[in-house]
């Protein structure tokens, strides 16, 4: 079997999310967006798909180049051609191309072969508890906006079904953000109102100083926090490496740090991290996450995979140490989560009332995509 072309097709469909001037999500009015399909087809029929978007000129100047004529099982081989030609082509060929395409060609094997991606990889479970992850804070009334709104969707999300909690709190734009001291006031809000048994975690701004990180470490482990991820600029290792020493709280990182599975290395050499973080959109797809996950079991440490989608159901699915939960969201009061997305006939992360989210047992990646919206919907450029 050869890999015979790769193509990119782009489809509108109505979004409620607007973004920040920082880039983060937040509920808002509807407005037309557009989503991408990534398909890789073979020379015998059988194809491999996963939405992400590939640049027209990365396409065909960077990816085609190096996939069309390979045998698309040789996905080591292809995945190390695309890392090396990274290092020329940083702007283009960027870790979320790598991470598309990877988890293209782990859905054609499963396809070729009738079986899901976890199973391929060496199954371990079927089913993963998830933890309600938030949007950011903002100031939207009956939103995120005060402490006590955090309180309310955490005792809302309980009810859901979920056995685990996760703030990401207010960051700029937002009036008064940063505000270590507001954080912990959310955080104590949450913590009183579920009761103290229900592992809670906080993502903070990403660019507090030491000082700061270290207030709202010492801070959680009165409140008997599970973890706290990125409160610094992940690029100061050191600075990690310090946070750890002066903390008993579990640190979780690192998470959007370059570097795939080497700076993962890094940190756990260094003890940078108590557990170890990534996702398949940060590392460049399911290939070297699972290598992050064998260097995790191996360091018998603990790894929490970053995000939710497909690719890292299968990976969560599969990790020999497993992760203990699957980021379900973001999530907000204002939106309906569960609300099936116009181009897939079913949920990619299904979580039932006791807060399990299932695996398809589907080829691949186990996607029901529907493919007469997409096509109805195409933007033709
Ligand atoms: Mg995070």
């Amino acid at each position: 079997m050869k890999i015979a072309d790769v193509t990119v097709q782009s489809f509108r469909y109505i979004s409620k999310t607007v973004r920040d001037s920082e880039g983060h999500g937040h509920p808002g009015p509807e407005h037309e967006a557009t989503q991408s399909l990534v398909t890789i087809h073979t020379d015998e029929g059988v194809v491999g798909r996963c939405f992400g978007h590939i640049a027209k000129p990365t396409l065909e100047n960077l990816v085609k180049p190096i996939l069309v004529g390979e045998d698309p099982f040789y996905r080591e081989k292809i995945w190390r051609a695309l890392n090396e030609r990274q290092r020329l082509n940083l702007a283009s060929l960027v870790d979320r191309v790598l991470t598309v395409v990877d988890l293209a060609l782990w859905d054609l094997a499963g396809q070729a072969l009738g079986q899901p991606v976890h199973k391929l990889l060496g199954a371990s479970r079927d089913k993963v508890p998830a933890y309600a992850s938030t949007m950011c804070g903002d100031d939207l009334e009956g939103g995120l906006a005060t402490p006590e709104d955090y309180a309310n969707f955490a005792l809302w999300c309980r009810e859901r079904g979920y056995p685990a909690f996760k703030l990401h709190t207010w960051q700029p734009p937002y009036a008064g953000a940063p505000n270590a001291k507001r954080d912990i006031q959310a955080c104590a809000a949450v913590r009183e109102a579920v009761g103290p048994d229900v592992p809670l975690m906080l993502d903070p701004f990403h660019y507090y100083s030491r000082e700061e990180a270290l207030y709202l470490a010492r801070e959680l482990e009165k409140l008997d926090y599970y973890w706290m991820e990125e409160p610094m600029d992940e690029h100061s290792m050191s600075s990690y490496i310090w946070l750890c020493q002066n903390t008993l709280l579990p640190i979780c990182g690192p998470e959007t740090a370059e570097g795939k599975m080497y700076t993962r290395a890094e940190w756990i050499k260094h003890g940078a991290c108590d557990i170890v973080r990534g996702g398949v959109g940060d590392v460049g797809g399911i290939t070297p996450l699972m290598k992050i996950a064998h260097l995790a079991e191996s360091f018998g440490m603990r790894m929490e995979v970053h995000g939710g989608g497909v690719g890292n159901l299968h990976v969560l699915c599969a990790m020999p140490t497993p992760g203990e939960f699957y980021e379900r969201g973001l999530l907000h009061p204002f939106i309906d989560f569960d609300e099936i997305p116009p181009w897939l006939n079913k949920p990619i992360d299904p979580m039932d009332d006791q807060g399990f989210v299932h695996i398809s047992q589907e080829p691949g990646l186990g996607m029901d995509i529907n493919m007469d919206y997409i096509r109805d919907h195409l933007v033709v450029d």
